[in-house]
């Protein structure tokens, strides 16, 4: 028997028109690449999107066709999102931090149409504008004021002049809710960067997830700052989920300064935030140096790699503000895990409630995950098994964009399940903690030695500004950890003394056999720190003998 509901699709758009309708006069600010602050209302937002709506199907551009962005976090940008992925087109968010190769490489791939930019990247595109095989519109995110004067770029738009010839009246169609909404591309250590393409039923849905209160929490009583930027993973969904629930959004543009993000979560009153620990590092060492608080801050979602527990000690003990350390993956759109506290909590010691703080948390309702051994069999949940990491659920992708080979493998009842590449451990009350990537594993006499403990560890140290442990050749162990170690600027630490710092820690086969200083660890396109690169640097290293 059929239920007797209505068959209404899940659509972007209609994100959107909720929000104009019930929270019209709430403000979206946004910090603009011309230096100034710009504010409107959801009102203004819903009513510029259909004006795009209507501009992008004057440039010839129909269902399902891909429009490039290359930009920061602002509100054309999200004019775009909506107005884009609303009217039926398939939002691809370009990262301006890719080498100009890839880029190229990955707007071919998704044959981009039209690409549009923000004034900062009017040089990488004038670079590169020849080589975008596809692409036959360039738009410049910008007015008539700011537009260059001579440019190499054919036929260069102004994305205002753009705009105000638009219509302000546009009807959002309605499709098929599995219809494609927003791509973007995810770069693995090795190999093209793979595209995942995401559908209006999965945002939808997965924005839903996000909003609840054991994950972000948000409501319209929030002040939102996604740092995350809308090119990493849809800035982790934040762009959907607090229009959503209403909440007034800031954009801090190219500013993601500590001082720039400090100075505008005071003067907006923003309560929630979100980024990879390497920008909350940035903050927390302004507001330490100058004796600031945050008198508005929360909560702040921490992930895209893992947070040191120290780090989640300094935010709640020193500042106030809660940690909601959070795991996902671009083919997860991205939430897969927040680490919020069970009841019980209050009675925990410190150190206990610590120690499940700094894991990466409980799946959201939507995602099934589990941990299984190299012949595929699923292991306990008791907090020490520690296996790959499968996940299933309806923002989980299925496929790769343009690429026929299943990523898929499939269990013995049949059912498909995405194998992340991580290495992890679950525990009774459903808490994964991330011990590692599998390409990043220290394999020390056929044992596994979590990196991600032993770099925790040493971000607890006050001198530490980075840690990253990387697998080292050993002549008997195959494989020990070797510690690499960037300091704080003006901080003393020597080897022996972070050696000791280990001690009572971890088990004794888990200290690093050696620890190197360097001014710098590489990091990916989003923050992520390439350990590949570390380890091609120190394939050499003689490990000390004793
Ligand atoms: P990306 O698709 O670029 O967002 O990268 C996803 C990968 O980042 C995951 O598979 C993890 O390896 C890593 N990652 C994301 N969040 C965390 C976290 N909280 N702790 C540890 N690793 C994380």
């Amino acid at each position: 028997m059929r239920g007797q509901m209505m068959d209404q699709p899940l659509l972007i758009s209609s994100l959107l028109v909720h929000a104009e309708r019930h929270h019209g006069s709430r403000e979206v600010v946004s910090r603009r690449c011309e230096g100034d602050l710009h504010r409107y209302s959801y009102r203004d937002l819903a009513r510029r999107c259909r004006q795009v709506a209507n501009a992008l199907a004057g440039m010839g551009l129909g269902r399902g066709d891909r429009i490039g962005t290359i930009a920061w976090n602002g509100y054309r940008h999200l004019e775009l999102y909506y107005g884009g992925s609303g009217s039926g087109l398939v939002v691809h968010t370009l990262n301006p931090r890719l080498h100009p190769d890839q880029l190229v490489w990955i707007a071919d791939d998704a044959q981009d149409r039209a690409m549009f930019f923000d004034l900062t990247f009017l040089p990488l595109v004038e670079a590169t504008a020849a080589r975008f095989a596809t692409v036959e519109h360039f738009v410049l995110m910008t007015d008539r004021s700011h537009m260059p004067a001579q440019t190499t770029i054919p036929n260069l738009i102004c994305y205002e002049d753009l705009i105000e010839a638009a219509p302000e009246r546009y009807d959002w169609p309605v499709f098929d809710e599995t219809t494609a909404s927003s791509l973007c591309y995810t770069s693995g250590t090795t190999g093209n960067p793979k595209g995942v393409l995401y559908q209006h039923r999965s945002t939808v849905l997965h924005a839903y997830a996000a909003a609840l209160p054991d994950a972000m929490g948000l409501s319209a009583r929030d002040v939102a700052l996604p740092v995350v930027p809308m090119f990493h993973v849809n800035a982790w969904g934040t762009p959907y989920s607090t229009v959503m629930a209403g909440a007034k959004l800031v954009f801090p543009g190219p500013a993601l300064d500590g001082k720039s993000l400090h100075d505008l979560f005071e003067a907006e009153g923003v309560t929630f935030s979100a980024g990879v620990p390497t920008v909350w590092q940035g903050l927390l060492g302004h507001v330490e140096e100058n004796g600031l608080r945050f008198s508005s801050l929360r909560r702040t979602v921490i992930g895209g790699s893992a947070c040191p527990p120290a780090m989640i000690e300094t935010f709640e003990k020193t500042y106030g503000v809660t940690v909601l350390h959070a795991w996902g993956m671009s083919e997860m759109s991205p939430l897969g895990t927040v680490c919020r506290m069970k009841p019980g909590a209050e009675e925990m010691t410190e150190a206990a409630r610590m120690a499940v703080k700094s894991k990466q948390g409980r799946a959201l309702f939507g995602v099934d995950m589990k941990i299984v051994d190299a012949d595929g069999n699923e292991l306990p949940w008791d907090g020490q098994a520690q296996g790959d990491l499968l996940v299933r659920g309806p923002w989980v992708l299925d496929r790769y964009f343009n690429r026929d080979e299943d990523p898929l493998c499939y269990d013995a009842a049949g059912l498909g399940w995405f194998p992340t590449g991580d290495v992890a451990t679950i525990d009774a009350d459903g808490f994964m903690q991330v011990t590692d990537r599998t390409k990043d594993v220290i394999k020390s006499g056929g044992e596994w030695i979590g990196s991600i403990d032993l770099e925790n560890i040493a971000m607890g140290h006050p001198a530490v500004a980075m840690a990253a442990c990387i697998a080292a050749h050993h002549p008997k162990w195959d494989e020990r950890p070797l510690l690499v170690v960037v300091k704080k600027p003006g901080r003393e630490v020597t080897r022996d003394e972070l050696m000791a710092f280990y001690e009572g820690k971890v088990a004794k086969w888990w200290l690093p056999d050696d620890v190197v200083f360097v001014d710098s660890i590489p990091l990916g396109a989003t923050g992520k720190m390439q350990k590949n690169k570390l380890r091609e640097a120190f394939r050499d290293h003689v490990l000390p003998t004793i």
